[in-house]
């Protein structure tokens, strides 16, 4: 079968490989529409970091590359394997690719986001979903109710993400939001939002595409920190700034700006994948009381994101920004989000 694997740093090649066999426990899939992460982009330009490099295999799969891409995707289930229940072939499905050992006391806590083990189907090892087949651990799988396209359903993975953070904030309802940077993360936070009950929701961004989108999303305020005083603008409507702020930029200026943005007792939540350690103000955290907290993939949200879907709360379909076959993915693909990164939400492949 076709299978989009990486090899290295800028090194991603549509491979001929074998059929994943279905192992019992498991459930074997014919994926029809993966998106392209911004990880998987972050792993071709300065990669290998969360993929395997030799002599460093994932301490679950035990794989190093090259490793089989595509963690956002929704395809038919092919073949069952021994014992699996409730998933029958034919069933569409979306997959959530977390590897975890299951086993530890954060996994049995029910924390398995966090698991010291973590791994990504799609970028650890055991297959991926840039490939015509892959088989997936049953405790990954999720059937889809007749209202939800697989195309949509590929991006059931990356709204998880932005659900999760949503709910971090433990929102009371009406809160006001803020959301430094419209990037997919920061326009799937938007779309959670908005249905989690929060009050007005603000959006931070530099890029005129990326303001529009937030704008198309819903977002209520769009603030560009070259022409406005974000600050300012903020404490002014809802008095001594917002209730949430989120930061999906992952700078030192956006977290400062998410930081100088709350109110007292303010809460902030960084969802972003940060590159390097950064500096910034504890001591004006300290006068507000600020809580800072984190937000991590997903854990137990994808029934809700999918009842979202199902119910028509939330349309995804303006994320959806190019459709290419799986030979093109390197060049409309991945090096399409890199030279033309404000062009596109979510660019997704057909396997
Ligand atoms: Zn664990």
């Amino acid at each position: 079968m076709r299978a989009v694997r990486y090899h290295g740093n800028r090194d991603i090649r549509v491979d001929d490989i074998p059929e994943p066999e279905c192992k019992p426990g498991f459930v074997k899939i014919a994926p029809e529409w993966c998106g392209i992460c911004g990880s998987d982009v972050h792993e071709y330009l300065i990669g290998p970091e969360t993929i395997p490099s030799p002599g460093r295999p994932h301490p679950i799969t035990g794989e190093t590359v090259p490793i089989v891409m595509g963690h956002e995707y929704a395809g038919r289930v092919v073949e069952v394997g021994e014992g699996v229940e409730d998933i029958a072939v034919g069933d569409n499905v979306a997959v959530e690719p977390i590897i975890r050992d299951n086993s530890c006391p954060t996994c049995t806590d029910g924390h398995y986001n966090l698991c010291p083990q973590l791994g990504f189907h799609g970028l650890s090892g055991y297959g991926g979903g840039l490939s015509e087949f892959s088989a997936v651990p049953a405790y990954m799988v999720h059937v889809l109710p007749a209202g939800v396209p697989t195309d949509v359903a590929a991006l059931i993975e990356p709204l998880a993400v932005g659900w999760h953070a949503a709910r971090m904030a433990d929102l009371r309802g009406g809160e006001s939001c803020l959301i430094v940077g419209a990037g997919p993360i920061g326009l799937v936070t938007l779309l959670s939002l908005k249905v989690q009950g929060a009050g007005e929701v603000v959006v931070v961004e530099l890029t005129d595409a990326r303001k529009a989108k937030a704008v198309e999303l819903g977002a209520d305020l769009v603030l560009d920190p070259r022409s406005d005083d974000v600050v300012a603008v903020l404490a002014d409507r809802y008095g001594q700034g917002v209730d949430v702020a989120f930061d999906a930029g992952g700078h030192a200026e956006t977290i400062q700006l998410a930081l100088a943005s709350v109110r007292p007792k303010g809460r902030i939540v960084n969802i972003a994948l940060w590159e390097h350690p950064v500096e910034f103000d504890m001591f004006s955290m300290l006068f507000k009381e600020s809580n800072l907290t984190a937000s991590c993939a997903y854990c137990n949200d994808h029934a809700d994101v999918i009842e979202a879907l199902a119910s028509g709360a939330i349309d995804v379909r303006p994320l959806i920004t190019a459709r290419i076959p799986l030979e093109e993915i390197v060049t409309g693909g991945i090096e399409e989000l890199m030279h033309n990164r404000d062009a596109h939400v979510k660019i997704l492949v057909h396997p």
